[in-house]
């Protein structure tokens, strides 16, 4: 089997986050942060080999950032190609592909017309996922560009679950309905479960609880999700590091009225100063909360619990959907690394079969594990996502099929 060096690329607004994986061997060779894109001074951290660079550089737009991406990846003493040309696949993240993608796709001329028609429903995202394809056909003209979309797993949720309770010419006319996000770190953790289960990938209905910055929590049901906290933004749901999730939309309005806050103004509160930054008034880093809950501070002791709650009445309503579980999976920054967190959101559930053993719960090697007892007939399981990889492995599919 023929190695590929595939780049996967994640665009935000002012930032290009890359990684460059050895495939099929899934090595990373490489990977980086730019950030403060168009500010006048953008910051860059390129790590090879276990070594960290950083250097301040000014770039404007996303392809001058792909530009400097790119001379790193080919500078003579930290580089780890010696033309673009070894980049034989890119691979993108794209946060909305709507309803017309329910795979990674190769990014052809029809494609970036749907992912630019899906800008309106994702415009904090999908502009800047468009712009790092563009730059990205421009500096590696010869790879194979690949979408992977966050919304793409999702797409199997019947009609019952994605329809909202709003006129129905509302779904038809505006798209409006859920969609759902974080696709490939629900799909890939779903399927490793029914791996260690001994199963194959459509042979397990599984809660998957992918807890990071953004929070969200999947049922998933003989392979295909069939519902999913998050829903038309990534905004619904659970409680997030600086998102609301789920509250009354009656809020909306009396907060309008009685504070004069106007929509733009409505929107950063919801999504950048609510959630566990919010609530506890420490920071959006679960780490910092629970430092501060330790030593002490009510507020965020509360946070953890609320933020706890919520998981857990999520996991109620799924076990509701599923009829029967075989697996709780809990993946990304806090699902993975919070013992806490997973042992409260769980509490009390022995009566639907869910029972945690407290020491595996509490240990931190190996990284993937079952942290349930052995009498609890639904395994629980930690099992570390990682989103690029799994988008490396898309692309590189289509690659090795060129
Ligand atoms: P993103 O959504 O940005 O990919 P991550 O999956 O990296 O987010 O998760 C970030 C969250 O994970 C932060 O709240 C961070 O505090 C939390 N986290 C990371 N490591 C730990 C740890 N060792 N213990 C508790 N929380 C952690």
């Amino acid at each position: 089997m023929q190695s590929e060096k595939i780049l996967v690329i994640n665009c935000g607004s002012s930032s290009i986050k890359y990684k460059v994986f050895l495939m099929p061997q899934e090595k990373t060779l490489a990977s980086g942060l730019l950030e403060k894109i168009g500010d006048k001074k953008s910051h860059l951290k390129y790590l090879v080999e276990g070594k960290i660079f950083q250097t301040d550089i000014s770039v404007k737009n996303h392809i001058e950032g792909l530009e400097v991406v790119s001379g790193y990846l080919k500078d003579k003493n930290l580089g780890i190609i010696k033309d673009v040309k070894e980049i034989t696949g890119v691979g993108h993240r794209v946060v909305h592909g709507g309803e017309g993608f329910n795979s990674s796709v190769i990014i052809t001329e029809k494609v970036l017309k749907k992912i630019e028609e899906y800008k309106n429903l994702a415009p904090l995202h999908n502009p800047h996922n468009l712009a790092g394809i563009i730059a990205s056909s421009k500096l590696f003209p010869t790879s194979v560009q690949v979408a992977a979309f966050d919304t793409a797993f999702h797409t199997t949720i019947p009609p019952v679950a994605y329809l909202y309770g709003l006129p129905y010419n509302f779904y038809k006319d505006f798209s409006i309905r859920r969609y759902g996000f974080h696709g490939t770190s629900h799909r890939y953790v779903s399927r490793r479960a029914a791996g260690l289960m001994g199963r194959n990938k459509y042979q397990i209905n599984a809660i998957t609880c992918h807890l990071g910055n953004g929070c969200s929590i999947t049922a998933v049901k003989s392979g295909h999700s069939v519902d999913t906290s998050m829903g038309f933004t990534p905004l619904e749901g659970l409680i997030m590091g600086t998102r609301s999730g789920d509250i009354d939309p009656g809020i909306i309005f009396y907060l309008a009225e009685k504070m004069n806050l106007d929509l733009k103004q409505l929107n950063n509160l919801l999504n950048k100063e609510s959630g566990l930054l919010g609530l506890s008034g420490v920071s959006n880093d679960f780490r910092d909360i629970s430092q501060e809950a330790a030593i002490g501070n009510k507020k965020a002791q509360f946070s953890i619990e609320i933020f706890c709650y919520r998981i857990k009445k999520y996991i109620g309503s799924y076990l509701a959907v599923l009829g029967k579980t075989d697996a709780i999976v809990f993946t990304a920054g806090i699902g993975e690394n919070a013992p806490l967190v997973r042992k409260k959101s769980l509490e009390n559930m022995e009566n639907f079969g869910i029972i945690l053993d407290d020491e595996k719960n509490n240990l931190s090697q190996p990284k993937e594990r079952e942290i349930s007892s052995d009498n609890s007939s639904i395994k629980v399981f930690i099992i570390p996502t990682d989103e690029e990889l799994r988008i490396a492995y898309d692309t590189y599919q289509f690659v090795s099929k060129k």
